[in-house]
């Protein structure tokens, strides 16, 4: 029987020549990551879904590790089409290894053998038509690292687009140029989850800060919309010093990108630090406030966190979009995204005119779509 490596192994195509580079000995070096791994001939790179063979770099392809209909505040995304449905796909494989991934049995598969997902045949027509049917507006790649597969997300977002619908990435932002310059026509919505602010935590979870920081500039230089997220796990990355830093870094690239605070709760490997608390997240927000920080959010602790669940204009002080998790309570942004109240512009992606949402919560793809089957 085909294992879950022999799966993915047999599942890819060629990479695209701008996400890789041949080197010498047969080797290739991949662009898809900050890892710009130089893959010897016959093995994979870190994330363990790309490799070489005979000097040819394969990446995955024609399948998905889970597909999901999310509400678009769930993502999270709350300055782009608030109440919105966001179809949400993700393959396997992760560059990073956080002990405390809230998606570790698709992002785990290859390096944990508890963490089984059997991979769904899938095309990008069949996915973008399933979206379509399901209602949504927008498609997210998620749950795995959406960077190691850019390849793939690219094919499907290009469909996508046909149909009119809006694409994102859900992101730890451990990306290159190469890899940016290569999503951006396709790529409209990045979420970053920008994990600390101490690269010595950054090796602990497999990475290096330096790339992620950079992510960041490039996205916001590129005018890609971009919201921030930091997962706040008491004892980690939850000191004072830290987070002024690593709000001050975010306000230097621009105060006007949003900044949703999460609640931790114990996951995966992770189970020695305290669940966060509401008035930690409270803490942070007031951090991220004096560091000039205009749309900061608090999640994960729905109606415990006084009013950092809605949208507030910065002026006046009008509230614009309430919530109570991903519930949109109520909408009060004008067609352009503007304030009704005083006509400050409020940065994102808007919608004329507030929808209605299709679901508050995560559902399967109803209908059961007869475009996925499980490989084998
Ligand atoms: S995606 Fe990243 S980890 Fe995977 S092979 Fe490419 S550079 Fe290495």
């Amino acid at each position: 029987m085909a294992t879950l490596r022999d799966i993915v192994y047999e599942n890819v195509r060629e990479g695209d020549s701008e996400l890789c580079e041949k080197l010498d000995r047969n080797r290739v070096r991949c662009y898809a990551c900050g890892h710009c791994c130089p893959i010897p001939d016959g093995q994979p790179g870190v994330c363990k879904v790309r490799y070489n063979r005979g000097g040819t770099l394969f990446v995955p392809w024609g399948y998905v590790g889970g597909v999901q209909c999310d509400p678009i505040e769930k993502k999270p995304f709350f300055h782009a089409y608030p109440g919105s449905l966001a179809y949400s796909f993700g393959m396997l494989g992760c560059d990073l290894h956080c002990g405390y991934c809230q998606n570790w049995v698709t992002s785990q598969a290859l390096r944990d053998p508890n963490a089984v997902s059997p991979p769904l045949r899938a095309s990008p027509e069949g996915l973008v038509q399933d979206a379509l049917r399901q209602g949504a507006k927008v498609l997210v790649s998620t749950y795995n690292e959406p960077l190691i597969t850019s390849e793939w997300a690219v094919a499907i977002f290009k469909e996508a687009k046909n149909a009119g619908l809006v694409t994102g990435f859900v992101s730890n932002g451990n990306g290159t140029p190469q890899v940016l310059e290569y999503l951006r026509p396709w790529v409209d919505l990045y979420k970053v989850d920008l994990k600390s602010f101490d690269d010595r935590h950054y090796h602990e979870l497999g990475g290096r800060i330096g790339p992620i920081l950079d992510t960041i500039r490039r996205l916001y230089q590129m005018g890609t919309w971009l919201e921030i997220v930091t997962l706040l796990i008491p004892g980690f990355n939850d000191s004072d010093d830290e987070l002024r830093r690593l709000t001050g870094f975010v306000a230097s690239v621009s105060p006007e990108i949003p900044w949703h605070v999460t609640a931790f709760h114990k996951d995966y490997k992770m189970d020695a630090p305290a669940d966060t608390r509401s008035q930690d997240l409270l803490r942070a927000a007031e951090i991220g406030k004096q560091a000039g920080l205009r749309y900061i959010y608090a999640g994960n602790l729905p109606g415990a966190v006084n009013r950092l669940e809605d949208t507030h204009c910065p002026k006046c002080d009008k509230r614009l979009v309430k919530r109570h998790g991903y519930f949109v309570e109520d909408y009060q942004l004008t067609a352009q995204g503007n304030c009704p109240s005083c006509g400050t512009a409020i940065p994102g992606r808007w919608a004329s005119k507030f929808a209605g949402q299709i679901a508050d919560r995560p559902f399967l793809p109803r209908r059961g779509s007869p475009l996925v089957t499980i490989l084998n």
